[in-house]
């Protein structure tokens, strides 16, 4: 622990057994055993409730074409997405790890995300602003645009850690839980 004042930082089990991830890696690198982090995204499902309302009251979580909060990261949002990046290409960084897996790099179901937020920076990346939000992405004239650019806002974290985390450690493998029913599921859950 680096002092007292991040003590919140680390998890209780960090606390009573020490770093997780170092441990593994030393355990199963003597033993000729390849360590893979598996990595939750998004889902905030089993996150701390005080993180979750801290983030759904800084707009960050999603919303439901009813205005419903999800408990779910929106993955057009910045700090969302720097937020998954960093602690990926943290774990690459500090250990030895042989690979990174991608849970979760999904939305949770075709319910989101029509938040405030994804209006804006659909309008902003279309050029175009959306005249009935969200009707018109979810069954009107702009549906296809969104669904397309819905996939692109998983698409480009899985982008990004590909080239950032292989820069940092060549050889790095990625891999990712993944839906079977292509090309339904880019509908259903933005993944591509
Ligand atoms: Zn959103």
């Amino acid at each position: 622990m680096e002092s007292l004042r991040h003590w919140h930082l680390y998890s209780k089990t960090f606390d009573k057994y020490g770093d997780q991830i170092a441990q593994c890696v030393k355990a199963a690198h003597r033993n000729g055993l390849e360590v893979h982090v598996w990595k939750v995204n998004w889902n905030l499902s089993h996150a701390p409730e005080d993180f979750i309302q801290k983030m759904r009251k800084a707009g960050r979580t999603q919303v439901s074409p009813t205005g419903e909060p999800i408990d779910w990261l929106c993955p057009s949002h910045p700090d969302n997405f720097r937020l998954e990046l960093d602690s990926l290409l943290e774990i690459v960084r500090k250990y030895e790890v042989d690979g990174l897996h991608l849970d979760y790099i999904r939305y949770p179901s075709s319910e989101g995300c029509y938040c405030d937020g994804c209006r804006e920076r659909f309008s902003r990346d279309t050029g175009k602003a959306v005249k009935n939000w969200p009707s018109d992405v979810i069954t009107g004239t702009r549906r296809e645009e969104y669904l397309n650019w819905r996939c692109e806002q998983i698409t480009r974290l899985v982008r990004a850690v590909h080239e950032q985390a292989r820069k940092l450690r060549k050889g790095l493998k990625l891999s990712a839980a993944v839906f079977s029913n292509y090309p339904a599921c880019r509908e259903q859950v933005g993944q591509d």
